[in-house]
């Protein structure tokens, strides 16, 4: 009996955007989640974007009534102190009436989201595990979990993995491929006292270069006490400090002096948490009665905020899907196949903009300073990610990149890195 039609492993963004998607479309799912909400969770940086699955889902209402800290733009500080921001204001989106999206403390707006998922009509198990995904003849037929102890198999017509960096169906699928470029390793903690100034920037999310490549930090406000900061580097450069993580986060504090002055009173109030092996991608995103959402597809660098935003328009897509499949009866990896083209042109887009960012770091602050480019790239920055063809700036950077490494004098030329752009 295949009484649920879809089962979502994963409550997650991902998970509790699509189960509000099928309810709302009358297809009845349940979202399983093997931790209790709230559970911790990095990734507190919404980017524009969201604003449309918010307002798909009815959640704008709860977002704006939970008073989540406003973001108004984005604000980049090279090592020499320099600022650059980039205020959300200067671009009209389309669909998008405000000029402003969120900075979350994600225990709350995951179980928030989560709990919009059941309002609309999806059913949810929290703290249960599941343990793999079934398969008969060819085909995801349901999963089995472990509910207090017990284990039991539950049917459904469509399986979605939506386990976030769990990956639970990539890895026993073996689909999952690292990302060869880039092995980032990040270590993040909440802070009271950090200085945020008064000024309109004071929300803004603050990104400071490190003198190291690869290596930035975040600041995202939580509130108007807590601020969240978190170091990114290669993970050859945590290896080195694995043994000592607080002198590893205060010294990196150090090596950017706005960033220096922002910490100078700074409590730390939650102890570090790692987070390592986090970019790659699957060789494929959907199979016969199966698809996969959110990180559980594909996972790139946090520099630009995207993940919550690809995680809820990969719910979105995936939900299309999933109805077009229940009209056609047709489940098949080849009927299912237009969402994973979809989602991977936009994530393929972040990533696209993340190697050639690596690539010339100095590159994106003349970019944003440049008028030519400036509009162009707050887009992307805010979302503006499916349509490959309206993201010429990235055609542009490229090039850009190509004139510097063919220059023996560039201002830029000792700036550029190993990272291959094609
Ligand atoms: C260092 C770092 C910084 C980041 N910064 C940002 C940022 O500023 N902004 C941003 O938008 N994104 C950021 N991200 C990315 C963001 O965290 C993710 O993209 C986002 O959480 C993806 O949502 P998801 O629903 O796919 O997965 P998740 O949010 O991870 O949810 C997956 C859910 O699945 C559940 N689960 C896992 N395995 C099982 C199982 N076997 N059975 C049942 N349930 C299971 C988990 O309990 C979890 O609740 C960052 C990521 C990293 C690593």
């Amino acid at each position: 009996m295949e009484d649920n039609e879809v089962i979502i492993i994963g409550g997650g963004p991902a998970g509790a955007a699509l189960g509000g998607y099928l309810s709302k479309a009358g297809i009845k799912n349940l979202i399983i989640d093997g931790a209790n909400h709230p559970r911790k969770h990095v990734g507190e940086s919404l980017v524009m974007s969201t604003y449309r699955v918010f307002k798909d889902l009815d959640f704008l209402e709860v977002m704006e009534s939970e008073r989540f800290v406003r973001k108004y733009g984005a604000s980049w500080h090279a090592p020499n102190g320099k600022e650059f921001a980039a205020p959300f204001d200067q671009i009209e989106q389309e669909g998008i009436p405000q000029y402003y999206t969120y900075h979350v403390d994600r225990a709350r707006f995951d179980l928030l989201l989560l709990k919009q998922a059941e309002n609309l009509g999806s059913r949810v198990y929290q703290g249960v595990h599941v343990k793999k995904v079934l398969f008969e003849n060819g085909r995801a037929s349901g999963v089995r979990v472990n509910i207090g102890g017990k284990e039991m198999n539950i049917p459904s017509k469509v399986v979605i993995d939506a386990s976030g960096r769990a990956t639970i169906l990539g890895n026993q699928l073996r689909l999952k491929k690292k990302d060869t470029l880039f092995d980032q390793y990040a270590v993040h903690a909440w802070f009271t006292g950090v200085d945020r100034g008064d000024g309109p920037t004071r929300n803004y999310i603050h990104i400071y270069f490190l003198p190291i490549e690869r290596g930035w930090v975040w600041q995202i406000p939580i509130n108007e006490a807590i601020t969240s900061m978190g170091v990114v580097a290669d993970k050859k450069v945590f290896r080195a400090s694995f043994s000592d993580l607080s002198a590893y986060f205060s010294s990196s504090m150090q090596t950017n002096p706005r960033l220096q002055a922002a910490m100078r009173e700074a409590v730390q109030i939650t102890p570090f948490t790692p987070e390592g092996d986090y970019s790659y991608s699957m060789e494929k995103f959907v199979g016969n009665h199966w698809m996969m959402v959110g990180d559980a597809a594909r996972f790139v660098d946090p520099i630009f905020s995207s993940g919550v935003s690809v995680a809820l328009y990969s719910a979105k897509f995936a939900s299309e899907q999933i109805q077009q499949a229940f009209a056609t009866g047709d489940f098949s990896e080849a009927a299912l196949k237009p969402y994973e083209d979809k989602l991977r042109k936009g994530v393929e887009v972040w990533y696209e903009f993340i190697r050639l960012y690596y690539k010339l770091m100095p590159l994106f602050t003349h970019f944003t300073q440049s008028p030519q480019h400036r509009l162009d790239i707050m887009r992307l920055l805010q979302g503006e990610v499916f349509e490959r063809d309206e993201t010429k700036v990235l055609d542009a950077m490229r090039e850009y990149i190509q004139k510097v490494e063919a220059s023996d004098s560039h201002l830029f030329k000792g700036h550029l890195t190993a990272v291959p752009i094609d």
